[in-house]
């Protein structure tokens, strides 16, 4: 894999995420790379393919360097760049084979567990779901046929903290792997790899595009073994690779995530801060706060700091909850995450009937619009 930048070179992460995989074209000298959307490749007479690249599934230009990218993001040897979130989960399960058991957080993105409920349950794969923030409660279900830990942490809507390095332990002291879906808390934030994980997986769709106007997902590892090899083979061969479009639109929003999801945790913290004072709320589930009971372990492992998403419980139910959100000006009513704009949702709604989510949750993913506008939208939307 001589695409990858093995030596993730001396500079700090702001300045790689603005260089890794940007190089200067060598025909034009184009500053930004251009987009490559040729399929196909010209061979020499002899039968070579002098550029090594022969058919866009195996290999483009514009996914190549996204994959330097995010190797390089999260401290990986080698990423592999998927269609969307969910076709890089997909990819995670499709390594598995009958009989071999899952355990799966109570807390997740709603998708995860529904993969494998509604898809791997029907090829024999069997699964637990744990609280994960409960390291005997994870110790209890680990059976011998135990092949993968996911966990996700901020977890979905709650912000459950998991502790990475524990999880990692247990995963390997029984010879499993263990996932880690670090969308939520971008690779700005915290980076799994650095604490014993050994693939991440994340939804390029939310901090990593940043702008709302792409669907990516993306799995990264830390060594290259057989694991690297098998998801390579179902990566290329099941072929759930995005466009070189969106590799070059998601190469943008790499540039500048270190800026965008700064000020998302900055403001983010202010924001569970005006919540946690304001009399129409119940709760705040934000781990930046003392009060939240990941607290210690957030602040240990979110090297970055806690992050741009967080809930709320609204006194009342799910009237008030509908209510509240309604009035809301500049934030959208939307699911998704991590762009540039504000959002809010009532999660349980979005989740269908099997939703365990308090019905009057509501989750909020922060922008980078001033924070005082943020504060002064909700505080008129919790007054009414
Ligand atoms: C959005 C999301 C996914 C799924 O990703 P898609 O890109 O929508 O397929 C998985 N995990 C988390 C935490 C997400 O937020």
């Amino acid at each position: 894999m001589e695409h990858l930048a093995m030596t993730h070179d001396k500079h700090r992460i702001e300045t790689r995420t603005v260089h890794t995989g940007n190089h200067i074209d060598p025909t034009t000298g184009a500053v930004v790379p251009p987009i490559v959307m040729s399929t196909t490749f010209a061979r020499e007479a002899d039968g070579t393919f002098p550029s090594g690249y022969v058919y866009t599934r195996s290999k483009n230009p514009n996914r190549i360097a996204l994959e330097e990218s995010l190797a390089m993001l999260e401290d990986g040897v080698r990423a592999m760049a998927f269609a969307s979130g969910q076709a890089a989960t997909n990819a995670v399960f499709q390594m598995l084979k009958q009989g071999d058991h899952v355990i799966v957080p109570d807390q997740a993105y709603f998708g995860t567990p529904a993969l494998m409920r509604d898809v791997f349950a029907h090829y024999g794969l069997t699964f637990s779901r744990v609280d994960m923030s409960n390291l005997d409660a994870v110790r209890a279900a680990v059976t011998t046929q135990t092949k993968v830990i996911w966990s996700e942490t901020p977890s979905n809507p709650l912000l459950t903290i998991t502790d990475l390095a524990a999880v990692s332990q247990i995963a390997h002291a029984t010879g499993a792997i263990h996932v880690v879906d670090n969308t939520w808390a971008s690779p700005m934030m915290q980076r799994p790899l650095t604490q014993g994980a050994d693939v991440v997986m994340h939804s390029t769709t939310k901090y990593i595009s940043g702008h709302t106007d792409v669907l990516g997902g993306a799995l990264i590892f830390a060594r290259n073994d057989e694991i690297t090899e098998r998801a390579h083979v179902i990566h290329t061969l099941a072929g759930a690779v995005p466009s070189p479009f969106d590799c070059w639109l998601l190469m943008r929003g790499i540039r500048t995530i270190a800026l965008r999801v700064r000020q998302q945790a900055h403001s983010a913290q202010r924001v569970a801060e005006f919540l946690a004072d304001h009399p129409a709320v119940e709760q705040v589930n934000y781990p930046g706060l003392d009060s939240h009971p990941g607290h210690a372990i957030a602040a240990r492992q979110m090297v970055g700091g806690f992050g741009g998403m967080l809930s709320f419980h609204v006194k009342g139910g799910a009237t008030e909850a509908f209510a509240a959100a309604a009035r809301m000006q500049l934030f959208t009513r939307a699911t998704s995450l991590g762009g540039i704009e504000s959002l809010i949702e009532h999660r349980a709604s979005i989740e269908g009937p099997t939703s365990t989510t308090p019905q009057n949750l509501l989750r909020v993913s922060i922008g980078i619009e001033h924070v005082d506008d943020l504060i002064d939208d909700l505080r008129q939307a919790l007054n009414a």
